[in-house]
């Protein structure tokens, strides 16, 4: 890890087929940060994020989290990290308490009273099966696997597009300081610049496959509406 930097993408292009998904792609994520990905459905975000963990491969360029390239060795990343996909995969077949008890053992630092208080105060039911669960309920028990081995780097890829308003507002953005005062790391993506500005340090503006801006919120204060409401030409 060099410069304190948690998260290093220097010139990262991803292709599908004809598609250029990301466009020489350059961010720099300094630990302790809560740092914001910004862009509208379809710019890049999970492309990006994906890379980031290790799950898709770039065409070009390299990428570091820890100083390792993750693709390399995504299980020494991962079990560092805590992911919250868009839309979680969680068997459906499973309990919400077997759920946890089979994610732990995947992490060495799995902490079962905290796993427990998030699960309570999400008021998650831990006899419930999986596939009961509303897409919100879904959401939280996907948090909850995300933070109870305390990782050092927490992704959040459109968290709120799942979770309820109540867990958006409050606990989620509790979540989002508390980790970040502990001297961890939060990336968390979104369409919305007013939502990640109210909880980002740094925010990166993403437009179809390129990083337009990157650097600290008050930078782009002005050009906040254009940048939202519609990319410009380049
Ligand atoms: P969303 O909020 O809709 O998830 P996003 O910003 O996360 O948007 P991505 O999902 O990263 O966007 O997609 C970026 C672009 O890459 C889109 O044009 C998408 O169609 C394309 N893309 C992503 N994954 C693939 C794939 N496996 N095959 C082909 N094209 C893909």
């Amino acid at each position: 890890e060099s410069d304190g930097n948690v998260i290093e993408v220097a010139g990262v292009t991803r292709r599908f087929g004809s598609k250029v998904a990301l466009d020489d792609v350059r961010l720099e994520v300094p630990r302790g940060t809560v740092f914001g990905l910004v862009g509208v459905n379809g710019a890049g975000k999970t492309t990006l994020i994906k890379h980031v963990l290790g799950l898709l491969r770039a065409t070009s360029g390299s990428v570091r989290v820890f100083g390792r390239d993750p693709a390399a060795d995504p299980a020494g990343v991962l079990v560092r990290v805590g992911y919250l996909s868009e839309e979680p995969e969680l068997p459906g077949w499973m309990r919400v308490g077997e759920l946890f008890r089979y994610t732990r053992a995947f992490y060495p630092n799995w902490d079962p009273a905290f796993a427990e208080e998030l699960s309570r105060s999400f008021a998650l039911d831990s006899r419930a099966k999986v596939k009961h669960l509303s897409k919100g309920q879904r959401a939280r028990a996907g948090l909850v696997l995300a933070l109870a081995h305390r990782p050092e780097l927490l992704v959040l890829d459109e968290p709120s597009s799942g979770l309820d308003p109540i867990v958006r507002q409050d606990i989620l953005r509790a979540i989002i300081r508390t980790i970040a005062e502990e001297g961890r790391t939060v990336v968390f993506s979104s369409h919305l610049l007013h939502e990640v500005e109210r909880v980002a340090d740094r925010v990166a503006l993403i437009d179809r496959g390129r990083v337009v801006f990157s650097g600290a919120l008050d930078q782009i204060k002005g050009t906040h509406h254009r940048l939202t409401l519609r990319f410009p030409e380049p």
